[in-house]
């Protein structure tokens, strides 16, 4: 009766949020006196999983699930869960996730709570404390089903090293064709560029800038950091940026470890989508922008001033440690 955990990956390399939905498996396996398994479709090393606390790994190698099909995997983790015989399974925030895990709770019968921010608050009864509201507020949702779906908040628990052995079993689903109703036939990405879905860290732009010809000056800071680029609504509005940067509440949610905001006032609309950041910079010339009481740190300048010494300041950093 192990702890399921569906661990996520791209490209053949495990996702930074399979080790995270790893670990916290591990914590509620420990909680529940028990072992921790891993299904990994088409997925990395397995043996990466056991730093995190899998013992042990359900390989899917299929090609038909090259690429992401809903449906197909929530029966495949299905059939995972039910030959594991476990009560509960713990799965990401990624897109993918919160689009699978629904259907995995309707093949389990089992209750489903998204945006899981902690371990549980007790395994009997079991209840998980959720944000709600768009990360505005908290709920305890008690899970009286026999099988529990937990939905984790992405960066909500971090990445805990464990001791596990991670050994690995070749698993093969059988899917039928009902299975892939839907297909994907093609899969075209915008850009190489890190997504802000995945990024550690995101450097953000507000109307602050002025313009679009500003925004040099971000992106070697996103270059300098590794950090995905992302905008205030207003300024993908004004075609300033792509709106696949918008964040907020009306945009992309970010959850990252890392926050930084220049030239954003910090409206509510745009602390909804990003309160779930763990750490937060503001740069701003306002003292009085409302975004300073949402940040853990603030600095009160000229973005123009602040960010060519702050990036300076980084690539000096960089090669000092290289
Ligand atoms: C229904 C609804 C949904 C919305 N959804 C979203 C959403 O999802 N995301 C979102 O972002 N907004 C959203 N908005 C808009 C939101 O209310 C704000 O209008 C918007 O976030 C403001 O964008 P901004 O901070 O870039 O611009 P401004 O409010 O114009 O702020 C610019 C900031 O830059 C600072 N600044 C100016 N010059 C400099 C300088 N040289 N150096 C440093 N700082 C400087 C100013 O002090 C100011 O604080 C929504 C609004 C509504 C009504």
């Amino acid at each position: 009766m192990s702890v399921l955990v569906y661990t996520e990956s791209e490209g053949q390399k495990f996702k930074k949020a399979a080790f995270e939905v790893a670990s916290y498996a591990k914590g509620v396996a420990t909680m529940l006196g028990t072992t921790v398994t891993a299904v990994s479709i088409n997925g990395g090393d397995s043996s990466e999983l056991g730093t995190y606390g899998v013992d042990k790994v359900l390989e899917i190698k299929n090609d038909k699930l090259s690429t992401f099909n809903a449906k197909a995997y929530a029966d495949a983790i299905k059939q995972a869960a039910v030959q594991e015989g476990a009560k509960v399974v713990v799965v990401s925030s990624t897109a993918d996730s919160k689009f699978l895990a629904p259907l995995l709770a309707v093949h389990l019968n089992a209750g489903y709570a998204s945006n899981v921010v902690e371990l549980p608050e007790s395994v009997s009864p079991f209840k998980v404390k959720r944000t709600a509201f768009t990360n505005k507020a908290f709920n305890v949702t008690e899970m009286p089903t026999d099988v529990k779906v937990i939905g984790l908040s992405n960066n909500a628990f971090g990445l805990k090293e464990n001791e596990g052995a991670a050994a690995s079993d070749a698993f093969d689903p059988s899917l039928s064709d009902g299975d892939f109703g839907v297909q994907v036939t093609a899969v075209d990405k915008a850009t190489d560029k890190v997504s802000i879905a995945d990024a550690e860290i995101v450097v953000s732009g507000g109307r602050g800038l002025k313009g679009p010809e500003n925004w040099g000056m971000i992106e070697e800071l996103a270059d300098v950091l590794g950090a995905a680029t992302a905008c205030s609504k207003p300024v993908s509005d004004m075609g300033w940026r792509p709106h696949s940067e918008h964040v907020g509440q009306t945009g992309k949610p970010v959850a990252s470890n890392l926050y930084i905001a220049v030239g954003v006032s910090g409206a509510i609309q745009h602390l909804a989508g990003i309160n779930a950041s763990k750490v937060k910079v503001v740069i701003n010339n306002d003292p009085e922008a409302p975004f300073f009481k949402a940040a853990d740190y603030g600095i009160v300048g000229d973005a123009f001033e602040v960010v060519p010494k702050l990036i300076e300041k980084l690539k000096e950093f960089k090669s000092n440690n290289a």
